[in-house]
């Protein structure tokens, strides 16, 4: 009898020890990174395969965390040396983060394995270098939909390389400043029809607590984000967005429609809203199906009229 082979949400992101300062305290060496925070997200809504690079510091009951909630690790190398190290601070307002530092440690001349995925499988590509994120989607296997993030770093090092990225990826998310500065366009109804113009069809720009802009051939839609009284650390609600915008979407496989779509977005702002109220991933992880319902529910309430 042949097995039938399960189709994952694949996902290559940092892996990360964060030590971050906010007014309402500060932690040193949690787990962080892009994948870590879309992976626990995504997991809730689908199956999920985490590709990415760690060092021989990292905390195995880091991995358990993963693993508990049933996102395959098996693509993640674990390498002699050093873990990806941010640090960063954020002020009263908590709009962005300031970084201190970073450190790649691992990720230095790391270049994921291509066999991690299979042909029509969904990718999301995380925050990450963007020559790494190029170098995987060019491999043999061919992905399905692959939706892709980027950071100020890349955009100002690295610009003609994410600009590759966008040529191949179907969904871009990037927050407000970001597209500005790529586009050059202050105003984002522009920046996305430059961003879109580059080959990428769906752009999601996200605004922090202000929600996010959604813009297709068809649509151009505003969600506000999930409207919360205690935020103690927003770090990683980008990549929690988009883990639970495309995990949402993912279960849906196959039948994504302009409705679906729209409410993806509002699942990846509902996954955001756990992951701020806490530090590291510790809000996220007290996400469950029944708390994301009840959240679901709110949200139809706050933005009914
Ligand atoms: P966000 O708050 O969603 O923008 O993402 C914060 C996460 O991004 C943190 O957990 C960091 O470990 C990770 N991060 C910060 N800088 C980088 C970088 N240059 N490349 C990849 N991941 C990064």
């Amino acid at each position: 009898m042949r097995r039938s082979i399960r189709m994952s949400l694949n996902i290559l992101g940092s892996m990360a020890l964060d030590s971050v300062e906010t007014p309402y305290g500060r932690e040193v060496d949690s787990l962080g990174g892009s994948a870590s925070f879309s992976a626990l997200a995504a997991s809730l809504f689908c199956d999920v395969r985490m590709i990415g690079i760690v060092g021989t510091d990292f905390p195995k009951e880091n991995m358990k965390i993963f693993e508990e909630r049933g996102v395959d690790t098996s693509a993640v190398e674990v390498k002699d040396g050093a873990t990806f190290r941010w640090r960063a601070r954020y002020k009263h307002e908590l709009g962005h983060a300031h970084t201190i530092g970073t450190e790649f440690g691992v990720f230095e001349g790391y270049l994921p394995d291509r066999n991690s995925i299979r042909n029509g499988e969904s990718l999301l590509l995380a925050n990450l270098d963007p020559d790494i994120q190029n170098w995987l989607l060019e491999g043999e296997a061919q992905p399905g939909f692959v939706a892709c993030d980027t950071m100020g770093l890349w955009i100002k090092e690295k610009k003609s390389s994410v600009l590759k990225l966008l040529r191949r990826a179907d969904l871009l998310l990037i927050n407000d400043a970001e597209a500005r500065l790529i586009s050059g366009e202050r105003d984002l109804i522009g920046a996305a029809r430059y961003l879109r113009s580059k080959g990428v069809n769906m752009v999601v720009i996200k605004k922090g607590e202000h929600g996010a802009l959604f813009f297709t051939d068809r649509i151009h839609s505003m969600i506000p984000a999930f409207l919360l009284e205690n935020i103690k650390d927003p770090t990683g609600a980008g990549d929690t967005f988009a883990g639970g915008m495309i995990g949402y979407l993912e279960r849906a496989k196959g039948n994504i429609n302009d409705m679906l779509l729209r409410r993806a977005l509002v699942y990846g702002s509902i996954m955001a809203s756990f992951a701020v109220e806490q530090f590291s991933v510790k809000g996220l992880l007290q996400a469950d199906a029944k708390a994301v319902k009840g959240r679901y529910k709110r949200f139809l309430e706050l933005t009914g009229f």
